[in-house]
């Protein structure tokens, strides 16, 4: 799509709605000053006031004060937006809020925004990117401070430089191609074929080491899901709340009933591991409820890892061990025998071994936790990393574009095939950071943005 200012002005809370110290309303486009000075009554008139400057004053209706606020005003282009924009800081009361927007509506031609539709602003007016624009949703829904901190590289333009620099490389690549086409009758060569298949390769390579490190990227943005399974009593619950005292942050609890799959979300050294505690998860027991055990099933297909506990009593259950298996073949297991305090067997290879009780073992057992999904990646938050689909999808269009420009090459076809893969793998790239973004790409991404950002 072709990027285009919006004419029309809009309005919306910006802070969540509810009782605070202070509520934000936030306006922008080109009746932004005009719009607010219809009801509010201070010192200067902010059509005449200047960018950047905040001002006490109230807001009124017809008949009465509705509230004493102080209006910060930005002017285009220097505003979030882009576009000449006003935040009314409020009290925090719903009612004035919804009478404040409300008398807008009925005074002036300004239209509630949509959701996202502010940031979709500042990207249509250049002022950031589609993956800054993406990284703006990630930075408001960061639960952990590693993925708040790869959300901010992002919106830094971390990926988006990256991104950049590749298609540079591209573009050079692509004019001397497109250079020789112009000569073809002289057969000129600009680039030789040696060259050009390593300068590809080379640009391949990069996209590769981009495509590797999304299983971490997607791990730091949207943490891990983990599944607890073992027979009953082996102490799944034990290591669940163990877990749950050990780490400090829990960032959520969604606690179900015995029979449910339980759900809770902690943080350990900054990743986020979404624990389901597969209570109903029993092979042949027809006492628990088919409900129970479907749960179960969907939590360990869904699952990256599996914690398969035994206990020394039981050890592990090949049935269960089975089950795993089959349902989820390519999930990382840890296997994790419980209850070395007591006697039994212990010589279960390749398993962790622990005791809940006594805390045998459970340094080990936490560290490997965190090891099992960060020590195959060599990456870090701090380096530029996809986290998101869609740019996965984009540049592994690229690369598929970029493996049809070195069979053309290889195969001695005519410039122009190589020009029309070189074209598409740019505009694959492109996309990515959204120089080229059909309309419903865009409208799904700003779609779920929360309404006011
Ligand atoms: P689940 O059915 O797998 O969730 O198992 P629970 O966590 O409910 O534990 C079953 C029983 O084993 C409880 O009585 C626990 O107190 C006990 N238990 C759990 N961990 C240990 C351990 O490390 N050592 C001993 N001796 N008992 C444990």
């Amino acid at each position: 799509m072709s990027k285009k200012v919006k004419e029309d002005t809009i309005v919306a809370l910006a802070t969540p709605p509810g009782v605070g110290a202070i509520s934000v309303i936030r306006l922008s486009g080109p009746e932004s000053f005009n719009y607010v000075d219809n009801i509010f009554s201070g010192k200067t008139k902010l059509e005449a006031a200047d960018s950047h400057t905040i001002h006490y004053g109230k807001i009124v209706s017809d008949i009465e004060v509705i509230d004493d606020v102080l209006v910060s005003v930005f002017r285009a282009p220097n505003s979030y937006t882009g576009e000449d924009s006003v935040e009314i800081s409020t009290h925090g009361s719903p009612l004035i809020v919804q009478q404040i927007i409300s008398m807008l509506l009925k005074k002036t031609e300004v239209r509630s925004a949509k959701p996202g539709e502010f940031t979709m602003r500042a990207f249509l007016n250049n002022k950031i990117d589609l993956t800054q624009a993406e990284a703006v949703a990630d930075v408001i829904s960061s639960r952990t401070v590693t993925s708040l901190r790869g959300a901010r590289n992002q919106l830094d333009g971390l990926l988006s430089s990256k991104v950049e620099e590749l298609r540079a490389k591209l573009v050079n690549i692509s004019s001397f191609v497109e250079l020789e086409l112009d000569f073809a009758e002289e057969e000129i060569e600009l680039i030789k074929k040696k060259e050009l298949i390593e300068k590809i390769n080379n640009i391949v390579e990069i996209i590769n080491n981009l495509l590797s490190s999304y299983s971490f990227g997607r791990i730091i943005r949207d943490g891990v899901n983990l599944v607890i399974v073992g027979e009953p009593n082996v102490g799944k619950s034990s290591i669940l709340n163990y877990l749950l005292k050990e780490s400090r942050a829990i960032v959520s609890s969604t606690p179900g009933t015995t029979r449910d799959t339980i759900r809770e979300e902690i943080s350990i050294d900054g990743v986020l591991f979404k624990i389901h505690d597969t209570a109903g998860f029993r092979i042949g027991d027809h006492e628990i409820e088919i409900e129970g055990i479907e749960r179960s099933r969907t939590a360990i297909k869904n699952a990256d890892l599996i914690l398969f506990i035994g206990d020394v009593e039981q050890g592990f259950s090949l049935a269960v061990e089975k089950e795993i298996e089959a349902l989820n073949p390519d999930a990382l297991k840890i296997k994790v025998l419980n209850k070395i305090d007591l006697e039994g067997k212990k010589d279960y290879k390749q398993s962790i071994q622990i005791s809940v009780k006594t805390g045998a073992g459970m340094m080990e057992f936490i560290n490997s936790l965190k090891m099992s999904v960060l020590s195959e990646n060599a990456y870090s938050e701090r380096d530029a990393i996809v986290n998101n689909l869609r740019h996965y999808n984009c540049l592994e269009r690229t690369r598929t574009s970029l493996s049809d420009v070195i069979q053309a090459v290889d195969k001695n076809m005519s410039g122009e095939f190589i020009a029309a893969d070189l074209r598409s793998a740019e505009m694959a790239l492109g996309e990515i950071i959204g120089i080229v973004t059909p309309d419903d790409i865009l409208n799904n991404i700003f779609s779920n943005f929360c309404i006011g950002k």
